[in-house]
């Protein structure tokens, strides 16, 4: 198959991994930069060309990688792509979708998956009772900015919640306040759902000291055993979204797993390692399924 590798650096290990794999399973694939990818709007002759003029409409199918800064454009080259009849692993909408932080988490309380209690106003009047909402501090400020999530603050007394509610809003930036899960102890679940299975679940440490466990600068990742609950919320989350390859990000609470982000384009490498899996396989075997592909078998050796 032509497959096409949509992201913006090809030096990056998950992406390289992505190459390595569909090449080791017989396939044409290239990366290609999104912001390269320019698209003609035409009733009769719809195109997408790249840097250069080469035209992209023979693909077979295309994984698209779109930073979060960069969700507007990829999501219309990838719509492109789609508009021509060319698969994509995520859908255009999907991302666009998943990238829209608080949409999720309104998304996931309709689907009754569960999620740290959440406050969100408009009115800097009611910055007591959203610190109330979320029961008090300790508790979580988190940006929300387009797209991307711009930081998560940690408020240790309802001061420091009121001051910071305050600092941020007169900055005009959207925030939601979230109740802190102290018994996640800095620990967080990341599995990777890919066309609609868990094919690999870690268990990520803040370093000491810190709550963050995403940034595992100084923190640690480890291989974990997954209950079948948090099994079943990883896949229904996914698949709400649409979404056939996803990371999702989870806190073990005193109530039970707790979801907090679903992305689009998870790190495959860091997990790889980890497990020891060839995850960016099951990307490339996601594709051939969907499209029927079948691997040419080596023709049996006549004896
Ligand atoms: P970002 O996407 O900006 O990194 P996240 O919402 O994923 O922000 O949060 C970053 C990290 O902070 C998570 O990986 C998790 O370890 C921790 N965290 C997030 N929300 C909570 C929460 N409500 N309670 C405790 N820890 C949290």
């Amino acid at each position: 198959m032509k497959i096409g590798l949509l992201a913006s650096n090809p030096e990056l290990p998950s992406n390289q991994r992505i190459l390595e794999a569909g090449e080791e399973r017989g396939h044409r694939i290239r990366f290609y930069d999104i912001r390269q990818c320019y698209i003609k709007l035409d009733a009769e002759q719809p195109e997408i060309h790249y840097r250069g003029g080469q035209l992209l409409n023979k693909l077979d199918a295309v994984i698209p990688r779109i930073r979060p800064d960069l969700t507007y454009y990829g999501c219309a080259v990838v719509r492109q792509f789609e508009n021509l009849g060319i698969f994509s692993l995520n859908s255009a909408n999907a991302i666009s979708h998943s990238r829209d932080k608080l949409f999720c988490l309104q998304h996931f309380l309709t689907q009754g998956i569960p999620i740290p209690t959440t406050g969100l106003a408009d009115s800097p009047l009611e910055t007591e009772e959203l610190i109330e909402m979320v029961n008090g501090a300790p508790l979580l400020v988190k940006l929300l900015e387009g797209p991307e999530r711009r930081g998560v603050v940690l408020a240790e007394s309802r001061n420091a919640g009121e001051s910071l509610i305050t600092a941020f809003r007169s900055l005009q930036a959207n925030l939601l306040v979230q109740e802190f899960i102290k018994e996640a102890d800095g620990k967080s679940l990341r599995l990777l759902v890919v066309d609609n299975k868990v094919v690999c679940a870690v268990e990520r440490q803040a370093a000491p000291g810190q709550f963050r466990s995403n940034k595992t600068i100084g923190g640690a990742i480890s291989a974990t055993r997954i209950s079948a609950e948090e099994r079943k919320l990883a896949i229904k989350a996914v698949k709400s979204l649409d979404l056939k390859v996803a990371g999702v990000d989870m806190l073990r609470s005193r109530r039970g797993p707790l979801l907090i982000e679903v992305t689009s384009s998870p790190a495959l490498d860091d997990l790889e390692s980890v497990v020891g899996k060839d995850l960016a396989g099951n990307l490339i075997s996601t594709v051939e399924k969907k499209l029927g592909w079948k691997r040419k078998l080596a023709s049996p050796v006549s004896t």
